[in-house]
């Protein structure tokens, strides 16, 4: 079976992944990462500054991870940070994608205006929209880890059930149709236990949190800095 999984080397997709690699079911992973500047705006507060430290994250667990599975790894982003990224891995698996822009569909515009209308989303261009876009020029559904309690999860949380999104309660819900969101009910507990019992925490240990690094190190002190499990 194959699975796609969004990756950044944080502690929930990473945690994910290592299921993934463990699953006798599951013989082909196809990861999948994102960087345009809808979700890294210069000197926006809302902007992720840490792509440079995801992808040094995300090389370091490649390297101490089992990769027989692994058959691909997709990098979306401009010209430019590809040329960055194509020095940083060393993988046949690798494979980058210049896009400078998503284009939204039609469809997705009516999705995220509804997303909007409803506090789903606070802004109607968003890594979401990116993500769901992407789904749909690939024609594939992959996993999302959403962070647990963080915006899109607390807002949607209404929405799902057994770790389903009812997709019939509202019609922007669609754009999530392509999401696999096998992590939302799963506690940070449980994930640890499951961790420790399997022996990933040296893998887990250097996973990357933090949204606003400071020198290269990690805050402390912003939202995904401060959920970080502690192991
Ligand atoms: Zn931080």
């Amino acid at each position: 079976m194959r699975k796609n999984i969004f990756w950044t080397g944080g502690f929930d997709s990473t945690f994910r992944l290592l299921q993934l690699v463990e699953d006798v079911y599951v013989s082909d992973i196809h990861l999948y990462y994102i960087s345009l500047d809808i979700d890294n705006v210069d000197g926006s507060d809302i902007g992720r500054r840490s792509i440079q430290n995801e992808i040094s994250t995300m090389n370091s667990i490649l390297n101490v991870i089992d990769k027989t599975k692994i058959k691909q790894f997709t990098i979306i982003g401009s010209s430019e940070n590809l040329l960055y990224y194509s020095f940083q891995f060393q993988y046949s698996f690798m494979n980058y994608i210049n896009r400078d822009k998503i284009e939204y569909s039609d469809i997705n515009k009516v999705y995220f205006f509804d997303l909007f209308t409803i506090g789903i989303v606070l802004r109607p261009i968003t890594q979401w929209g990116a993500i769901t876009q992407i789904l749909d020029d690939f024609d594939i559904k992959a996993e999302i880890c959403l962070e647990k309690e963080g915006g899109i999860w607390s807002r949607i949380k209404k929405f799902v059930k057994d770790g389903q999104i009812q997709f019939e309660k509202m019609r922007g819900l669609k754009a999530f149709l392509r999401y696999e969101i096998p992590l939302f009910d799963v506690s940070r507990d449980t994930m640890i236990q499951i961790s420790k019992k399997n022996k990933w925490d040296s893998v887990l240990e250097i996973t990357w949190s933090c949204w606003y690094p400071i020198n290269g190190t990690q805050c402390g002190k912003c939202f995904t800095c401060k959920r970080r499990p502690k192991l």
